[in-house]
């Protein structure tokens, strides 16, 4: 099969190109798990903390993408309740003990031997992939490969934190503020139905209850804090921050960013289930995700543009 390899780690500026177009060995369903020829891959900044070292891969050369739609092409003697031909999905989560405290709970999500899609395991920027069959999840008949592939992380993630949010109703119910440095990403939050749409250290028109922070930076905490009403709370969706402006959290200042009862809390990634019940909530909404789309062989021109372009919408790897 071809795939896109990542054989070495550095930052994206001095290596614009990390990824390299290869001829790789066919993966091998064990019995539990599938093979599945992927069609679509969606590209995630958590890539880029893979490829510049902050959540290495523990071996190299690895296959990154953990956004990935494709059709069962073997299911292992093990396996039940797919077959070849089914369209499945894949997620970060590759796969956990199931037997842990964390697991026994439904939070296999923080479980210790909790494995990636494409950082632990070989991912979706490639051809073909493997993966255990309880780590597979239908996707709804009405979106296509590509504008799937997006609901899988960004989406599935998203959902974590509106749940971590403690989120009562919905949207038009709850009003949205959102918070972007780019005048275009404000423009586009408007179009979308946003109350409000501002840059990250502006103060909203009202206090807010909770906030989801999915930037890769440090400042944006300090504008939240300041935006959330007394007891709200902050929700940081992020596996890494980058570490250029970590020195922003020097201006912390705990009676106007903290007191009150304000809280902070992290999202770890995402359980099977979030991403099951989040492509349900999806197709039942429903949403219609906006994705560019790259060929295989851009992986690296899409990674550079996620860095440092700003274009509507997610971006999403054709394949095959
Ligand atoms: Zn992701
Ligand atoms: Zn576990």
């Amino acid at each position: 099969m071809h795939a896109m390899i990542l054989k070495s780690i550095g930052s994206l500026s001095k290596n614009p190109a990390p990824l390299e177009w290869s001829e790789q060995p066919d993966p091998v369903a064990k019995t539990n798990e599938v093979l599945i020829r992927v069609k679509a891959c969606g590209v995630c900044h958590t890539e880029l903390d893979e490829i510049e070292g902050r959540t290495p891969p523990p071996q190299l050369p690895v296959i990154l993408g953990h956004q990935v739609v494709g059709r069962v092409e073997l299911a292992g003697t093990d396996v039940k309740g797919l077959e070849p031909g089914d369209r499945v999905g894949v997620a970060w989560i590759y796969s956990a003990c199931g037997k842990c405290q964390y697991c026994n709970r439904g939070e296999e999500n923080l479980c210790p031997n909790f494995l990636a899609t494409g950082r632990d395991r070989n991912g979706g920027y490639a051809e073909l992939m493997s993966v255990p069959a309880a780590y597979c999840y239908p996707i709804p008949d009405q979106f296509t490969d590509t504008q799937a592939a997006p609901l899988l992380c960004a989406g599935a993630v998203g959902y974590r934190s509106l749940q971590l949010a403690d989120l009562q109703n919905r949207f038009p119910d709850t009003k949205i503020y959102v918070f972007a440095r780019d005048e275009k990403e404000q423009v586009f939050a408007r179009d979308l139905g946003a109350a409000w749409a501002g840059s990250s250290m502006e103060q909203a028109p009202e206090r807010l209850h909770a906030i989801i922070d999915t930037t890769p930076a440090w400042t944006p905490i300090l504008g939240a804090l300041e935006n959330l009403e007394p007891g709200g709370r902050l929700v940081i969706n992020a596996i890494r921050k980058e570490g250029g402006d970590q020195n922003a959290l020097m201006d912390l200042d705990y009676p106007r960013h903290l007191w009150m009862e304000k809280e902070i809390k992290s999202v770890a990634n995402v359980t099977g289930n979030d991403v099951r019940e989040f492509l349900e909530l999806a197709a039942d909404i429903p949403l219609q995700p906006e994705v560019q789309e790259y060929q295989l062989k851009e992986a690296n021109q899409a990674l550079l543009d996620m860095k440092n372009k700003h274009i509507r919408g997610a971006k999403v790897l054709l394949i095959g």
